[in-house]
């Protein structure tokens, strides 16, 4: 088997990321509540994308390519955070976006402007006509460019998360429950498939933020990067659990989602966001409040960042 270490990665970020009790939540809901801080993984306003693009930049370069291509919805921390870190590496990012969620001058759309990149909105849902899109413009430019999927969510992108875990091994810890937010599933399947081969007796759960078939995509994604490491290792989807968080819809604020960032902040000082961190720390709180965890139990949340959308969307 190989590690995440024998993959090529440009340092984007800073890492390892702090794992800090968050006393006055674990009081509250009478467990020993714990946030590893993605939040500041130092590149833009930070967020778990820089962990996936430290594989997919380095991979760009290795190819040559001059151009980075993403895409998202409107208010993707994703795409942001490719663009900051194609400015920082001297590659020219281009991002093409769903006509999705806020397409003002706030929040992520602002960072980007103030970056000076070419945003364009698709008038789609569908991800195949974007990808298509990417390459006829591509072409039309005649530099060398590399496409990034929605979120970083391929096999490589999801190694930064498996190498999250092996971190979180790394600092000496042990948690019996690892809780994240869900988007495109890299993340989670990084961590999943991270907890396997890093973390016994960790079960990770998470939580869904949008309403696609994350079963079948966690799974894949955990296949395929399994297959990259060459990991001696069945996946299947008794490896993780999930929990639908959507509410009234990806990017719509919920009320759950909304309360939860609430409590973190009045009581931490900590803050979440409305897309993504809010919801996963509803799931979190719905999970103490239903007795899933024991007054001993030690569960990390992974606060992925999303400072940008918390700005555009509000709570
Ligand atoms: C993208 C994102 C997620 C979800 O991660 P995926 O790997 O896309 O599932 C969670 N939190 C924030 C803040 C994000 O931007």
């Amino acid at each position: 088997m190989k590690t995440t270490q024998d993959f090529d990665r440009i340092s984007i970020g800073v890492f390892p990321t702090p794992v800090q009790k968050l006393e006055s939540i674990s009081r509250l809901l009478g467990t020993q509540v714990y946030v590893k801080r993605d939040d500041l993984t130092g590149l833009g306003l930070g967020g778990n994308k820089v962990r996936k693009l430290e594989y997919l930049l380095a991979d760009a370069k290795a190819q040559g390519a001059e151009v980075v291509f993403t895409t998202g919805g409107a208010q993707s921390n994703h795409a942001m955070l490719t663009a900051a870190a194609a400015r920082k590496l001297g590659m020219t990012p281009i991002l093409i976006l769903k006509k999705r969620g806020v397409t003002a001058r706030q929040g992520n759309q602002l960072l980007e402007h103030l970056m000076g990149v070419d945003v364009r909105f698709m008038d789609t849902d569908d991800y195949a006509d974007i990808y298509a899109e990417m390459d006829r413009v591509g072409k039309a430019l005649g530099r060398p460019y590399y496409k990034i999927p929605c979120g970083g969510s391929n096999a490589l992108g999801t190694l930064g998360y498996v190498d999250c875990a092996r971190e979180i091994r790394d600092q000496g810890l042990h948690f019996d429950h690892l809780i994240c937010a869900e988007g495109s599933g890299g993340t989670m399947a990084g961590l999943a498939l991270g907890a396997k081969l890093y973390l016994p007796g960790t079960r990770v759960t998470g939580m869904m933020v949008d309403s696609d078939p994350f079963e079948e995509i966690t799974v894949r994604l955990m296949r395929e990067a399994a297959a990259l490491l060459d990991a001696d290792v069945q996946v299947s989807a008794e490896d993780f659990d999930l929990r639908d968080l959507c509410g009234p819809g990806y990017a719509i604020p919920s009320q759950e989602g909304n309360a939860a960032v609430a409590m973190m902040a009045e009581n931490e000082g900590l803050f979440l966001d409305p897309v993504y961190t809010g919801k996963a720390f509803a799931g979190l709180i719905a999970m103490a409040r239903e007795g899933a965890f024991k007054p001993t139990d030690r569960v990390l949340f992974l606060h992925s960042g999303g400072a940008g959308g918390l700005f555009a969307v509000g709570v």
